[in-house]
C-alpha cells in the first residue's frame, strides 16, 4: 500500500476550502489510488469551523482519507507537506489601496513561505489560490530560499477553464475538442486569454472564430470579469469552480498534460516571451512526472503582445511594491 501524501490547505474553513476538501479526500486531487493526510491551517477564529468541516469529512468515510489535523500554527500545518494549497488570504475591502492589500497579504504569505521552507517535504509543490495570487506566491517563494523556486505556482486554471467554456459556447464545439488555450500574465482583470494557438477539433481556433471584435470586446472581458458576474448572480463569489480549478492545477502538475495539449499555470518566469525573470506570471506549460516546462517557440502577434505586456507590467508593479514593503 502507498504511503499517504500530506496535503496542507490554508483557509480551510472558507468557501473554497469547503468545496475543495471533499474532492481531495475522495481522490480527485492526486488519483483514485493515492491515500491522503489532510492538514488544515486556519486563523484562530476559523479553527472551530474547520473542525466542523473535519467532522463532515469523517462522516463521508472516504477510503483514501487517512487523517485530518487542524491547527493555527503554520509550522505544524506544513510539517512534511507534499502539496500545499494556499487558499486563505486577506480580501480587498472597500477603500483599501493596493499597497495595504499587499502588505496585509505579506503578513500571511511571508510566514507561510518560511514555514514551508523549514518544515515541508523535499518534494513540496505549492499552489497559491488566495488573491492577489501571483504576488502572494512571489512573497511565499522569496521567504523559502531552500525550496526550488519553481515549486511555487499561482492559479490561472480557473481563467483557463472559463476561456475554454466561452470558446466552446461561441463555436458550438465540445469542451473536450478545445486544446492549447493559454492564459498569460496576472490572475486579475489584465489577464490575457489567448486563442491564437488554440485548436478546436484540430483547427486553429482564431481562424474558426474569425472575429477579432468578438475576441477584443466580448471574449477577453467576459473571461476576465467572470468572477464579478458570478458575485452579481449568486450573491457570493465563485467557490466550487475555483476549488475545481485548484484540483485541476495540481492534478495536471502531478499527472501530466495529455499529448497534443497544454495548460496554463502561474510560474516563476525564466525570461521566456520577454516576461522579466522571477515574477510569477501565467504561461502555456506542459507537465510530466511532477515537473513542468514552458511551451517554447510560439509566434506572438501584435494583438497578443500588447495584452501580455500590459498584464506583465501590472505584475512588475506589484513586485516593485512588495519589494518596497520589504516583503521580498
Ligand atoms: P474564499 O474561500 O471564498 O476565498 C479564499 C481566497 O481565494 C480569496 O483570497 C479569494 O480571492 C481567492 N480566490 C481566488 N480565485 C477565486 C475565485 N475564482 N473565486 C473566489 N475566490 C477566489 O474566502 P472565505 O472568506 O470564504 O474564506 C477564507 C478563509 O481563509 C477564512 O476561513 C479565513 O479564516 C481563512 N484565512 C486563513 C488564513 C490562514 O490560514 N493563515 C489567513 C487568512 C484567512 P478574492 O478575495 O479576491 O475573491
Amino acid at each position: 500500500t502507498r504511503t499517504p501524501v500530506n496535503v496542507t490547505v490554508t483557509g480551510a474553513a472558507g468557501q473554497i476550502g469547503y468545496a475543495l476538501l471533499f474532492r481531495i479526500a475522495s481522490g480527485h486531487l492526486l488519483g483514485p489510488d493515492v491515500p491522503v493526510n489532510l492538514r488544515l491551517l486556519e486563523i484562530p477564529q476559523g479553527v472551530k469551523a474547520a473542525e466542523g468541516t473535519a467532522m463532515e469529512l469523517d462522516d463521508c468515510a472516504f477510503p483514501l482519507l487517512r487523517g485530518i489535523e487542524i491547527t493555527d500554527d503554520p509550522n505544524v500545518a506544513f510539517a512534511g507537506a507534499n502539496v500545499a494549497l494556499l487558499v486563505g488570504a486577506r480580501p480587498r475591502t472597500k477603500g483599501m489601496e493596493r499597497g495595504d492589500l499587499l502588505a496585509a497579504n505579506g503578513g500571511i504569505f511571508k510566514p507561510q513561505g518560511k514555514a514551508i521552507n523549514d518544515n515541508a517535504a523535499d518534494d513540496i509543490k505549492v499552489l497559491v489560490v488566495g488573491n492577489p495570487a501571483n504576488t502572494n506566491a512571489l512573497i511565499a517563494q522569496a521567504a523559502a530560499p531552500d525550496v526550488p523556486a519553481e515549486r511555487f505556482t499561482a492559479m490561472t486554471r480557473l481563467d483557463h477553464n472559463r476561456a475554454i467554456s466561452q470558446l466552446a459556447a461561441k463555436t458550438g464545439a465540445a469542451v473536450s475538442d478545445i486544446k492549447k488555450l493559454t492564459i498569460w500574465g496576472n490572475h486579475s482583470a489584465t489577464q490575457y486569454p489567448d486563442i491564437f494557438h488554440a485548436e478546436i477539433a484540430g483547427k486553429n481556433a482564431a481562424e474558426v472564430v474569425n472575429d477579432e471584435a468578438w475576441l477584443a470586446d466580448t471574449f477577453i472581458p467576459t473571461v476576465a470579469k467572470r468572477g464579478a458576474a458570478i458575485i452579481e448572480a449568486r450573491g457570493a463569489s465563485s467557490a466550487a469552480s475555483a476549488a475545481n480549478a485548484a484540483i485541476d492545477h495540481v492534478h495536471t502538475w502531478v499527472n501530466g498534460t495529455a499529448a497534443g495539449d497544454w495548460t496554463s499555470m502561474g510560474i516563476p518566469s525564466d525570461g521566456s516571451y520577454g516576461v522579466p525573470e522571477g515574477i510569477i506570471s501565467s504561461f502555456p506549460v506542459t507537465t510530466k512526472d511532477g515537473t513542468y516546462e514552458i511551451v517554447q517557440g510560439l509566434d506572438i502577434n501584435e494583438f497578443s503582445r500588447a495584452r501580455i505586456d500590459a498584464s506583465v507590467k501590472e505584475l512588475t508593479e506589484e513586485r516593485d511594491a512588495v519589494r518596497e514593503l520589504g516583503l521580498i
